[in-house]
C-alpha cells in the first residue's frame, strides 16, 4: 500500500507542483486548503505524513501543527511545515518556531526545488515513523469553534508554562543576586571601616600622599557599598521580603537630618539647598530609614544632576490625607520620552553619564508604594526636575 501523505496549503499552485513531486516518487496524496479542514481530514483519513503551509487563512500552520501534536491519535503523525521565504511572519526565526510547536522538520518552500529538497525530508521522516496498525477511525468533524476553543486551551496551558518557567528563573536569579550582594556587602563594610579609621589617623601618622590614596579608596569602597545594598534591596522588594518597620515618624525632622548629610556635598557645588517645610505637620506611621532612603535617592540625584550654582528646593506640606513632599531643581532636566522610563530599573537616560547603577529610583517607587503612597516626576529639559511624593499619613497596614 503506498504512503499517504496530506498537502495543507492554500495556494492551488503549491498543491500541482507538490503533488506531482511526490506522486512521481510513489506517495498518494490528499490535499486541504486550510487548517480546519487539515484537522478534520487528518482524523478521518488518518495520513502518514503531513505538509503544512504556515501562512493560511483563519489558523495558521503552527497552530495546526499544534492541535495534532497534542491529541493521541494525531501526534506520531510527522509533521514538515514549510515556507517560503517571501511569506512575512511576525516570528523572526520561523524554523525554531515551527519544532516548537512540536513540527518534526521544516523546509524553506522553493517550488524550483522541490524534489531535491522536500522528498529527502519526506523519506526521513517516513523511516522514522512508527506505523499505526489500527484501522483509521471515522472521526465524526469538530466544528470551527471546537477546534478554536481546543487551541485557545492549549495555548493557555503553553503559556502557564514558560510563564511559571520565567518566574521561576526570576526567583532563582533574585536569590543569587542576593546571595553574591550579600558575600560582597560584609568585607567591603570592613574595608571601609579600616580606611575610615586610617583616615582619622587612629592607626598611625600617614603623609599626603598616603591620604590622598585613602580618600580615593574610601571612595570606590563607598561606591561598591551603595551598589550592593541596592541590589540587595531590590531583590528584597521583588522577592516580597522588604517588610517595614513603621512607627509614628516626623517626615519635617527627617527631611532636615537628610539635608544636613548632604549639605557638604551641596556647598562643593555652590548648590543652594532650600527647605520650605510647613509648620506642625501631623506625625505619618511608615518605616524612618526607608523613607530616608527615598529622600536621600532624590536628593542625591537633584545634587548630581544640577550643574553648579543651582538651587534645590525640599518642600514638605499636608495635602487631604497625604503628606506631600517635593524636591525640585534647576539641574539638567529629563526628556519627555524618558519621563516614563526613569522608575524602571537599570534605566539611565542622562546624557552625561554620573555615577549611579538606575536603581535608586526603581527602588524608591517601591518604597513608596509599600507605604501606600505615590511618586511621580515632572520636568523640563535644560530648566530642571521636579519629584512628587505623596505618603497616607496612616499608610498602609
Ligand atoms: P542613578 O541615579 O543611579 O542613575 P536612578 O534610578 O536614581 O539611578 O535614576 C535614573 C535616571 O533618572 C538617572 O540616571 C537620570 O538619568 C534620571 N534622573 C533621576 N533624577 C534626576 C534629576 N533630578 N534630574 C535629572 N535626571 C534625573
Amino acid at each position: 500500500m503506498k504512503e499517504r501523505i496530506l498537502i495543507v496549503d492554500d495556494s492551488p499552485l503549491v498543491h500541482q507542483v507538490m503533488e506531482a513531486h511526490l506522486q512521481e516518487a510513489g506517495y498518494e496524496i490528499l490535499h486541504a486548503h486550510d487548517g480546519f479542514e487539515a484537522i478534520n481530514l487528518t482524523f478521518k483519513e488518518m495520513p502518514d505524513l503531513i505538509i503544512l503551509d504556515i501562512n493560511m487563512p483563519k489558523i495558521n500552520g503552527w497552530q495546526v501543527c499544534r492541535l495534532l501534536k497534542d491529541h493521541p491519535l494525531s501526534k506520531q503523525i510527522p509533521i514538515i511545515i514549510g515556507t517560503s521565504a517571501a511569506s512575512a511572519t511576525a516570528i523572526s526565526d520561523p524554523r525554531q518556531w515551527s519544532i516548537q510547536t512540536g513540527a518534526d522538520d521544516f523546509f524553506n518552500k522553493n517550488l524550483d526545488s522541490m524534489d531535491s529538497l522536500l522528498i529527502p525530508l519526506v523519506k526521513k521522516q517516513l523511516e522514522k515513523k512508527v506505523r499505526a496498525d489500527k484501522p483509521h477511525p471515522s472521526y465524526p468533524p469538530l466544528s470551527e469553534l471546537e477546534i478554536m476553543s481546543h487551541l485557545s486551551h492549549l495555548l493557555d496551558i503553553q503559556l502557564y508554562k514558560e510563564v511559571s518557567y520565567l518566574k521561576e528563573l526570576d526567583e532563582r536569579k533574585n536569590a543569587f543576586v542576593a546571595n553574591v550582594s550579600h558575600e560582597f556587602r560584609s568585607p567591603l563594610t570592613v574595608i571601609g571601616g579600616y580606611l575610615s579609621l586610617m583616615q582619622a589617623g587612629k592607626l598611625g601618622q600617614t603623609t599626603k600622599d598616603q591620604d590622598e590614596g585613602i580618600e580615593r579608596n574610601l571612595r570606590t569602597v563607598n561606591r561598591l557599598i551603595r551598589l550592593v545594598t541596592d541590589l540587595l534591596d531590590l531583590s528584597k522588594i521583588e522577592a516580597g521580603k522588604m517588610i517595614l518597620k513603621k512607627e509614628k515618624i516626623d517626615l519635617a525632622i527627617l527631611l532636615d537630618d537628610v539635608i544636613k548629610l548632604y549639605s557638604v556635598t551641596a556647598d562643593e557645588k555652590k548648590i543652594e539647598l532650600q527647605r520650605e517645610i510647613s509648620k506642625s505637620l501631623p506625625l505619618m506611621f511608615g518605616d524612618k530609614d526607608r523613607l530616608m532612603q527615598v529622600m536621600i535617592n532624590l536628593l542625591y540625584n537633584s545634587i548630581k544632576f544640577t550643574p553648579e550654582n543651582g538651587k534645590i528646593t525640599l518642600r514638605l506640606l499636608e495635602e487631604g490625607p497625604n503628606l506631600r513632599f517635593e524636591i525640585e531643581d534647576t539641574g539638567h532636566g529629563i526628556a519627555k520620552e524618558d519621563l516614563e522610563k526613569i522608575f524602571d530599573k537599570f534605566e539611565r537616560v542622562a546624557a552625561e553619564k554620573k555615577e549611579g547603577t538606575g536603581l535608586g529610583l526603581p527602588i524608591s517607587q517601591d518604597i513608596v508604594k509599600l507605604h501606600g503612597g505615590k511618586i511621580r516626576v515632572e520636568s523640563e529639559l535644560e530648566k530642571g526636575s521636579k519629584f512628587i511624593v505623596l505618603l497616607p499619613m496612616g499608610g498602609s497596614s
